[in-house]
């Protein structure tokens, strides 16, 4: 009966690993290994770079009409036809503080494009980046899909071994491991060893060694609760 009840606690411990690495795998396949994330990074500067080349454009347009407006009034400062010197000076004026504009557009544009030529650099290394996990998405990819297979199969054949271990041992006592397994973290029973039960290494009386010898009542751990059993 013991035997049984610590095989079956090896099988629930066997099948809580195949899920925990079934569940990770299958996080692995949905984010395809990293190059979703990576993709959605790659969308997002080619979206910050359409902006910013939309800005720029904004800009240079501003500044080629500011600079037409420039041709303009030099047209009429140094054509001859404006003999007026006040209205000469209000031209000459409205000269200079364009010039002041066409170069304060002239270094905001700078700005946007020192930053527009970083986020380039950014795109190829990361389209280089998202190459590279392609290519090992595409050669991985059959091979993490058949370890998830591997895995729901002897998921499969360890609940139904589970199920014949625990339509073996009596009620009581599946009723009871049913219920440690639930409140101990999956670990219901405990293997004694050198006289100290092997899941919290507390060492119990020797009382306690001779109940477990004698293998009639159940027994637990008085530190942790669980089913001590000598295997
Ligand atoms: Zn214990």
């Amino acid at each position: 009966m013991w035997d049984k009840l610590f095989s079956l606690q090896e099988v629930d411990t066997k099948i809580q690993i195949n899920l925990k690495d079934k569940d990770d795998l299958n996080e692995k396949i949905l984010l395809e290994d990293g190059k979703k994330a990576k993709e959605s990074l790659l969308n997002e500067i080619k979206n910050a770079i359409t902006k910013y080349q939309v800005q720029i454009n904004k800009i240079e347009s501003k500044i080629q009409e500011l600079q037409n407006k420039k041709t303009d009034i030099q047209k009429k400062i140094y054509g001859g036809l404006v003999s007026n010197v006040r209205e000469l000076q209000a031209l000459k004026n409205e000269d200079d503080q364009l010039e002041k504009d066409i170069n304060e557009l002239n270094n905001y544009a700078n700005k946007f494009f020192s930053k527009l030529s970083l986020m380039e650099e950014n795109l190829d290394k990361i389209t280089q980046e998202v190459d590279i996990l392609k290519e090992n998405w595409n050669k991985n990819f059959p091979e993490l899909e058949k370890r998830s297979e591997d895995l729901e199969i002897s998921i499969k054949e360890n609940m139904s071994n589970r199920d014949i271990l625990f339509n073996s041992i009596p009620d009581d006592l599946s009723m009871i491991y049913q219920r440690l397994l639930k409140a101990k973290d999956n670990i219901a029973v405990s293997k004694v060893s050198a006289g100290t039960c092997s899941v919290c290494h507390v060492k119990f009386p020797l009382s306690t060694e001779k109940e477990l010898m004698l293998g009639k009542e159940i027994v637990f751990c008085d530190n942790c609760g669980r089913i001590l059993v000598i295997i």
